[in-house]
């Protein structure tokens, strides 16, 4: 199920559950069990689901000294905090890139998860607050991957940097921080490799280039359209180059974005923005609240 049924059908059955002239145990044990094939449906782990479900029956255990009307608020209140709960993660501080002093933003991610598009998206987000942006293309293994971001970075005015004949991505990173750094950027974002796989290889690389350019922070891209494939993902990725956010792409059109973002909740790691199509402006922050608020119209 995509994203805009499954908070369809969650305000249908919030709707259902509120319109009863009398709120029973039956009609609260009807929303839990919707709400729970829902989140299912959309490729939610499982285990989050029961653990929501569970949570919601005890808050919206029914007495009968209840009023009804408060009765009816709690359960869209109750639906609304649970749903945030489930995606929100705690206790994780959000980087925040300061003016006057450089920044180094590395993205990690496998090939085709949007990893140069979303590089670029960041970057005209950041000239728009008055950064100064820079990009790096350290991504010496896919022929064609500097022309890409070459191409991604001219239309968007973003100065770049890359070689043609350098083979070493750690080197082209390097060098590529270090003229940026000179030049007094206040954003330098950093393109590195994909590869179709994880591989030992790859995430050596990661490691290596992490080393010299030592990120401020490191963001992995992850496509949402894997769903609950996610997980595992960034579970690889995490223990290599030990990333403090994620960017989640393709969350426009079929994705069931449920799935990737369960997962990725569950790996305590905070999703900082959404892809949501390949222009370059289609790129939104990401905050539990506004995500569910927005998913339930
Ligand atoms: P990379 O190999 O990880 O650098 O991936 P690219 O940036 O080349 O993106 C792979 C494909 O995904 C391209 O066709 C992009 O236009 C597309 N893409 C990237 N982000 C999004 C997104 O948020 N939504 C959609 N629909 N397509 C995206």
């Amino acid at each position: 199920m995509v994203l805009a049924d499954l908070g369809r059908r969650i305000n249908n059955a919030v709707s259902e559950a509120t319109k009863s002239s009398t709120v029973t145990q039956s009609v609260v044990d009807t929303l839990l069990k919707e709400i729970s094939n829902a989140l299912m449906e959309s490729d939610v782990d499982i285990k989050l689901v029961l653990k929501l479900r569970k949570k919601l029956k005890a808050t919206l255990e029914v007495k009968e000294s209840d009023n009804i009307t408060n009765r009816k608020k709690l359960i869209q209140k109750a639906v609304f905090d649970e749903l945030c709960d489930l995606i929100d993660v705690k206790n994780v501080e959000i980087f925040k890139p300061r003016k006057k002093q450089s920044n180094v933003i590395m993205f990690v991610g496998l090939q085709g998860s949007g990893k140069t598009t979303t590089c670029t998206k960041l970057a005209v987000y950041y000239q728009r607050r008055g950064f100064k942006v820079g990009m790096v293309c350290a991504d010496t293994f896919r022929a064609g991957a500097f022309d890409q971001l070459k191409q991604n970075a001219t239309k968007a005015r973003i100065p770049y940097f890359g070689s043609y004949t350098e083979s070493d991505p750690v080197k082209v990173a390097q060098e590529g921080v270090e003229k940026f750094k000179k030049e007094k950027f206040e954003i330098i974002i950093v393109d590195t490799s994909g590869r179709h796989r994880q591989e030992e290889e790859l995430f050596k690389e990661m490691v290596e280039i992490g080393e010299v350019v030592k990120p401020n922070q490191t963001i992995m891209v992850l496509d949402a359209s894997i769903g609950q494939a996610a997980e595992a993902q960034a579970r690889a990725f995490k223990e290599s180059s030990n990333f403090g956010a994620i960017i989640l792409t393709k969350m426009d059109g079929h994705a069931k974005g449920g799935g990737a973002i369960s997962a990725v909740a569950s790996s305590n790691t905070p999703i900082i923005f959404i892809g949501t199509g390949e222009h370059i402006n289609d790129l939104e922050s990401f905050t539990a609240k506004q995500f569910i608020s927005k998913l339930l119209g």
